[in-house]
């Protein structure tokens, strides 16, 4: 039968808008390249007992009103899915040699621990931390549905905002001029974005690192649970999630797309698919060229013209018979780097496949909830994250397999190598399981193209006027994704509910 809605892609952005329109009383069915559903955001499980999210690690507005409790709530989830909260007072640990910083929830705070470790430079701080909190509230204002009488009353906070348009985060730093380890402890988080400040979006920087000020948080029963919760939702509405199909071609007649064409991998055989309205969650450039670029509009074109966001590389270990309590991990992130200038470190790693120095994020999931183990009861999680670059892998992997293996293996032996020196003495002899990620290993299961991770870079221009939104310029057709909207487990949430509410008229979110 053909549904009111196709949905191509089962990301978060895809199960949201999917889950809240069945929810309303819409027929959806959705076509999913993998054998998990979520996307970035699925789930997988090692050795039979050790559980991994692919990507997703810390998340932001879930707290009571915001976005993510807003859509929940609407679709009766708010009791059943619900969040632990990060540290307020320390929710990620920077550290470089000589330095340490726990960035906590108060900007006030955040301004005093900053001043105790650069006395000289107190007021530049302080200047730069307000200038923080201003844009960010100006950015609020300026988040769709733009409401015209909130722009005039926070006229000076859309003002502060405007004037960042093209600014990197780099760009800020200087006009505040801080001192170089101020500017790197405060973008010590870079793999949140796998940007460094000379090319980062002042914008993309603002909002998630608000974000998580206002409250870092993790699922209580993993991020399974939230996934599982929203197909549970459509499917008990008499909704499908259809699982191993590949869209290998859209129907469009004329400027109308009808459907697709889906491979089922399991049998390969390909069936033809098609729903009133066709809402594409896979990568809109990559789906543009499957159309053919031509068929749409030349202001559409113009947008789908971004590039692509960095790669990754990704650690997921178990360790047993250790407390990583003990060595100071919590209710926490720790960010390191070698390297005092981020801007250089990132070069290193990314341009020349450098990784003596590193520069990643460690984070522990079995100590962010108690409620359901991930893990045996000896053992703990702990996942390592860097940017990685997808040509030099994708030309290793197709060419020199034992060479891509040894390469992967450097990266992890010289993150290991700092995790035992700085953090964890013996880390390697309790380390009973570990499996690494590339950015090849990220278009195998993710199907992104490039193996990118964000989607379109946060640069300011792809975070600019001429961002794309669902918009497609083609009849019956909306995009859904990272790159219509924003990254992010909260952003694409959101993503995916404004398409809900501006198809359906149904107003569930608020200004910001
Ligand atoms: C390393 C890394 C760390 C991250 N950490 C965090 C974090 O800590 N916190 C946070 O908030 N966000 C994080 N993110 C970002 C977040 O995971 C993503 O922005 C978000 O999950 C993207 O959702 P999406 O709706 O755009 O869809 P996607 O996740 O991009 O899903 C698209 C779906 O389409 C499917 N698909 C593609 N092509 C086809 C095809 N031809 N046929 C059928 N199906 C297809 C894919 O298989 C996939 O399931 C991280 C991302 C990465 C890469």
């Amino acid at each position: 039968m053909k549904p009111d809605y196709l949905i191509v892609g089962s990301g978060l952005s895809a199960l949201v808008f999917g889950a809240l329109m069945a929810n309303s009383g819409k027929s959806v069915q959705i076509l999913e390249a993998h054998e998990h559903p979520g996307g970035f955001g699925h789930t997988f499980t090692m050795a039979k007992k050790y559980t991994f999210n692919a990507q997703l690690h810390y998340v932001w507005d879930c707290g009571e009103g915001q976005t993510v409790n807003r859509v929940l709530k609407q679709l009766g989830l708010d009791r059943e899915v619900t969040f632990e909260r990060y540290n307020p007072d320390g929710f990620d640990h920077m550290r470089m040699p000589g330095y340490a910083l726990d960035i906590p929830s108060q900007p006030e705070e955040l301004i005093r621990r900053l001043s105790a470790l650069f006395p000289a430079h107190n007021n530049r701080i302080r200047q730069f931390v307000h200038e923080v909190e201003k844009t960010g509230a100006g950015l609020k204002i300026l988040a769709p549905p733009v409401k015209p009488t909130e722009l005039l009353k926070y006229a000076s906070e859309v003002f502060c905002a405007v004037q960042y348009l093209n600014s990197t985060l780099q760009d800020v730093f200087d006009k505040f001029q801080l001192p170089q380890a101020a500017q790197t402890l405060l973008a010590l988080q870079w793999p949140d974005f796998l940007l460094p400040p000379n090319q980062l979006s002042f914008y993309a920087w603002v909002i998630l690192f608000r974000g998580y000020q206002a409250g870092a948080f993790y699922p209580t029963q993993h991020f399974d649970h939230v996934i599982n919760s929203f197909v549970k939702v459509i499917e008990s509405h008499g909704g499908q999630v259809l699982l191993n199909h590949e869209i290998t071609n859209f129907i469009v007649t004329d400027k109308t797309v009808m459907g697709v064409e889906a491979m089922d991998l399991t049998t390969h055989q390909t069936h033809k698919f098609t729903g009133d309205t066709v809402i594409c969650n896979i990568d809109p450039k990559k789906v543009a060229k499957m159309i053919g670029e031509q068929k749409f509009s030349r202001k559409l074109r113009r947008k789908l013209n971004y590039e692509y966001s960095a790669s990754n590389f990704m650690a997921y270990c178990a360790v047993k018979d250790i407390d990583l309590r003990d060595y100071g991990f919590g209710k926490w992130n720790l960010f390191h780097t070698g390297h005092e200038d981020l801007n250089a470190a990132f070069t290193q790693m990314y341009a020349h496949n450098d990784f003596s120095n590193p520069s990643f994020a460690i984070t522990t999931p079995t100590l962010l909830t108690a409620a359901r183990r991930d893990c045996p009861e000896d053992c703990q999680i702990v996942e390592f994250l860097t940017v990685a670059n997808y040509d030099y892998f994708k030309q290793l992997r197709e060419h020199d397999r034992k060479a891509y293996n040894q390469k992967k293996q450097e990266i992890l032996d010289s993150i290991l190598d700092v995790v035992e020196k700085h953090y964890v003495p013996n880390f390697r002899k309790h380390m009973v399981f570990h499996i690494t990620g590339s950015p090849t290993t990220n278009e195998r299961f993710c199907w992104c193209p490039h193996g990118n991770s964000y989607g379109s870079s946060l640069t300011p221009r792809n975070m600019g006027l001429g961002r794309l939104n669902h918009e497609t310029s083609l009849n019956n057709f909306y995009f859904c994704n990272a790159s219509s909207g924003y990254p992010g487990f909260a952003p694409t949430i959101w993503t995916g509910a404004l398409l809900y509410q501006s198809l359906s008229g149904d107003v569930i979110l608020g200004n910001g």
